[in-house]
Parts: structure tokens; C-alpha cells; sequence
């Protein structure tokens, strides 16, 4: 098998349809040669119709990211498939409806502590308990929707998403003498599930579309999906704790 991740045995969280941009990063990972395992959450059965829609059928490991017990089962299970993993992907994010739309001074901790465990601690926790499946050479790639400034309705998922920031660059400081890499991509808005459940999220898409210099897709996961896919690959050898802004440009441009 020929292609830019060819050989490559890839774990690839949070496809739940095909809008999702994890399905996007699988379909080209596949197309590009890698194997694919997918994670669900939940809703393990729907997954697995939309791992039939990828170019090979993925097998799909049942993982709640914040649930100990899968956190520690995955390595068994990731083996009943592959001997051993050369990328992995975070795309799982998740915010409770009062912690987003405007309710950043009324949520409660224990919803903001919901979104910081599934969106930001989670990294480290999919990170640690993929290692031993990985080697020198490996790649941890996760996606965040840039923190450097306040937005308006993202809130406390806007503080999440710095958290996980700032766990990439010590993820990457800590994983760095193993020779595993640990990298972001930072995407501008997608009509995925996760994004549609954010009150206000047309903001971002008014913005986006009429200031991105490069133009931006609403419903293009693929510029994303490839970005991911290029930092699974040998091809960023020398890069980690990076964030990879895909997005039109946006993130350069001030008002
Ligand atoms: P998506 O298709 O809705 O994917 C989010 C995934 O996270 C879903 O598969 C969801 O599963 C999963 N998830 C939630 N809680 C989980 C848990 N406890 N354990 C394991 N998985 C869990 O949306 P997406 O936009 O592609 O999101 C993927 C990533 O991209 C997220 O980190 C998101 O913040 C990031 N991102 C998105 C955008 C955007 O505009 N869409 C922009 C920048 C960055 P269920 O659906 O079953 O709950």
C-alpha cells in the first residue's frame, strides 16, 4: 500500500456521523494507507453504520475518555486489532449547555468540570493510556478552535480549549523523550454535531466566512481532516507542541 500514512495503525476517536471531522481524518487516512481502529462513545452502534461508509470498515472500540476503566481496558482492545499504534486522535469535546451561549458568569463547577474533563484533561488521559502501544516516531494530534482570545457564546468551552492548549505543550514537553510528538490543529467553524449544539454558533460562521482571507467552507471538513492527517505522518519529524492553524487564515487577520 502506497500513500502518505501507508502502514501507519491509526486510532481515531470521535466519529459520531459523517460530518464529524474524525470521519473526515479517517477516510483520507485510509485512503492515504493507514489502518484505522475508530473509538465511540456511547452510541457504539451508530458509529459502527458510519465506520461502514469509510472506504474499509473500521473496527470501533467502545471509549468514554473520562471513564477509567475503558481508559485502562483500551490497550487490550486496541490489540485485538493491531500490535501496536503509530498516531492517535483527540476529537472529543464536550460542554454542557449552561456552560456555552452566554452563561459563562452563572455555570456552575460542576458543568464547567464536566467540560474540563472531557475536553482538556481527556488529552492527557488518551495520551497516557494509549502509550503503551506506542514508539519513538509516534504522533498525538488533537483539534482546538483557538483560545488566544475571548469569543462570543464559546465560554467556558473557550477555557477548556486554552487548557488543552497549554496540556499540548506539556504533553509534548513530557512525551518528547519517548520520541512521540504531540500537536494541534486549530480549525475555523465546521457544521459538525458538537458545533451545531453551541447556541450563537452562526457568530463564528458570519465572521469566518466574510474575514478569512483564504475564503472558509462551513461544511469542509477535508482542508482540516488533511492537516491531521500530515501531522500523523513522518512528514512533521521535528514538530511538536505546535498548534496548526487551519482556517482560512482567519487567526492572522485583525478587524
Ligand atoms: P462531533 O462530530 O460532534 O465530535 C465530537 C465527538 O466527541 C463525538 O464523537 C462525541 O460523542 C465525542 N465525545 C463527547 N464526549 C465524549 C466522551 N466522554 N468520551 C469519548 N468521546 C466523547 O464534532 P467535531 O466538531 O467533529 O468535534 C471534534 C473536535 O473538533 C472537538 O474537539 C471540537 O471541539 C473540535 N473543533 C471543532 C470545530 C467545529 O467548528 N466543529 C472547530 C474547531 C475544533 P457523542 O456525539 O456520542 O457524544
Amino acid at each position: 500500500m502506497s500513500g502518505l500514512l501507508a502502514g501507519k495503525r491509526l486510532l481515531i476517536t470521535g466519529v459520531i456521523t459523517d460530518q464529524s471531522i474524525a470521519f473526515s481524518a479517517a477516510k483520507i487516512a485510509q485512503e492515504e494507507g493507514a489502518e484505522v481502529i475508530l473509538t465511540g462513545f456511547g452510541r457504539v452502534s451508530l458509529v459502527e453504520r458510519f465506520a461502514k461508509r469509510l472506504p474499509k470498515e473500521a473496527p470501533v472500540i467502545e471509549l468514554d475518555v473520562t471513564n477509567q476503566e475503558h481508559l485502562d481496558a483500551l490497550p487490550d482492545k486496541v490489540r485485538e486489532h493491531v500490535d501496536g499504534l503509530d498516531g492517535v486522535l483527540h476529537a472529543i469535546a464536550f460542554g454542557p449547555q449552561s456552560v456555552l451561549g452566554g452563561g459563562f458568569l452563572s455555570a456552575e463547577w460542576a458543568d464547567v468540570s464536566t467540560a474540563l474533563h472531557v475536553s482538556t484533561y481527556s488529552y492527557k488521559s488518551l495520551a497516557m493510556a494509549t502509550l503503551p502501544l506506542m514508539s519513538p516516531g509516534g504522533s498525538i494530534v488533537g483539534l482546538t478552535f483557538d483560545a488566544t482570545q475571548a469569543w462570543p457564546v464559546y465560554d467556558w468551552m473557550g477555557v477548556a480549549k486554552a487548557g488543552l492548549e497549554s496540556a499540548n505543550r506539556y504533553l509534548a514537553n513530557y512525551l518528547g523523550e519517548k520520541g512521540i510528538r504531540v500537536n494541534l490543529v486549530s480549525a475555523g467553524p465546521l457544521r459538525t454535531m458538537a458545533a451545531k449544539s453551541i447556541p450563537g454558533f452562526e457568530k463564528f460562521e458570519t465572521a469566518w466566512t466574510e474575514r478569512a482571507p483564504l475564503g472558509w467552507e462551513l461544511t469542509d471538513q477535508v482542508p482540516t481532516a488533511k492537516a491531521i492527517c500530515a501531522l500523523l505522518s513522518d512528514w512533521f519529524p521535528a514538530t511538536t507542541g505546535e498548534i496548526i492553524h487551519v482556517d482560512g487564515g482567519f487567526h492572522a487577520i485583525g478587524a
